[in-house]
């Protein structure tokens, strides 16, 4: 049967909720926002208020969802979900906020994609917990005022620069979330093994770990294939050598960067000897949208020091050269 629901296997996003972290503090990693998070949810707590609306910001896979979740738990409170480009009318995000009890999370992904006409209402729902709907066209339209329980907006953005300045305004409380270290990372590796039900050795979980590209995302997903290596050709446990080689085969390589990533750095080395290369240029010479290569492929390129941002471009950092194995040209008058 193709019939999902008779599938052996769980569906992704169930296998995904399995490793979720559930609580602040099994949520490992970001101390700095935990620690200030914490403090909020208890103040707010106590208050029996609505928590201060909260804006995560960072790359991909970093747990940006995960703490809203973890937030509305922690709450005690109802967690509804969306997106900014689902919500394409006004009338779409007026039916979600009506329909909110009292000091509920609402976790909007993908806040800077907010349609402007959506926007608009949020501003009063956000800062008065109220909403102006206009019902009714032409001569005919009035507006009405409808007033709302009090809530907790939790934004998430990759591109905390494509927001609006009133909307960000709004957020009483602006998270930063940055890359893992191998050793938080290898703590969550080691983690989910235990939740998946398969041996990982220390030095098996620490080059997936190492190979992760900070985000605990890539961390789940490269573990699960490491499994199916060690299932099918070791003996189920995830040793060093089984990990080493499961990655390699997958174009993962030692920094952690796959064949996208190496794309992008072999067409700066090779086709503009190192740079500075325009954002569009590389857009279209490597057929990624623009906004893939900002959100997804330069954060981390750049919190390793591989490439630099000039005004003129992008420019290759010594140590990519280095890792590509190849020389930097040299510069005239140098
Ligand atoms: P984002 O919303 O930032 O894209 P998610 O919250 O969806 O990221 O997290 C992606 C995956 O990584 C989820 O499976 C989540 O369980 C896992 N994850 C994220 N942060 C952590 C963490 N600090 N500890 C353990 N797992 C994490």
């Amino acid at each position: 049967s193709t019939d999902p629901i008779m599938r052996p296997e769980p569906l992704p996003e169930d296998r995904d909720r399995a490793l979720r972290p559930q609580m602040l503090d099994d949520f490992v990693g970001q101390a700095e926002a935990r620690a200030n998070l914490r403090v909020f949810i208890q103040s707010a707590r106590q208050r029996g208020e609505a928590m201060d609306h909260t804006l995560f910001h960072g790359p991909p896979g970093l747990g940006k969802t995960t703490l809203a979740q973890i937030m509305a738990r922690e709450l005690g409170v109802g967690f509804r979900m969306t997106s900014g480009p689902v919500l394409a009318k006004a009338g779409d995000l007026a039916a979600i906020l009506t329909n909110l009890e009292a000091r509920d999370v609402l976790f909007i992904d993908e806040i800077h994609r907010l349609n402007p006409a959506v926007e608009e209402v949020l501003y009063p729902a956000l800062e008065d917990y109220e909403l102006d709907l206009v019902i009714g066209e032409g001569p005919a339209a009035r507006t009405v005022r409808i007033e709302l329980q009090p809530f907790t907006l939790v934004g998430a953005t990759t591109r905390l620069g494509l927001l609006t300045t009133p909307l960000r305004d709004r957020f009483g409380i602006p998270t930063r979330l940055n890359f893992y270290t191998e050793d938080e990372l290898n703590l969550i590796v080691a983690r989910n093994a235990v939740k998946l039900g398969v041996e990982a050795a220390a030095e098996g979980a620490r080059e997936i770990a190492r190979r992760s590209r900070g985000t605990p995302r890539i961390a789940g997903r490269l573990l699960r294939r490491v499994v199916d290596f060690a299932v099918v050709e070791g003996n189920g446990v995830v040793t060093k050598e089984l990990a080493d080689g499961a990655l390699t085969r997958l174009g993962v390589d030692r920094l952690g960067l796959d064949g996208a990533d190496r794309r992008y750095l072999q067409l700066i080395a090779e086709n503009y000897a190192g740079g500075p290369v325009g954002i569009e240029t590389l857009s279209a010479a490597l057929s990624e949208s623009r906004d893939a290569l900002e959100e997804v492929i330069e954060p981390y390129l750049l919190q390793q020091g591989l490439i630099q941002r000039t005004p003129r471009g992008r420019m290759l950092a010594q140590k990519a050269w280095t890792h590509l194995g190849m020389a930097a040209p040299k510069v005239p008058g140098q």
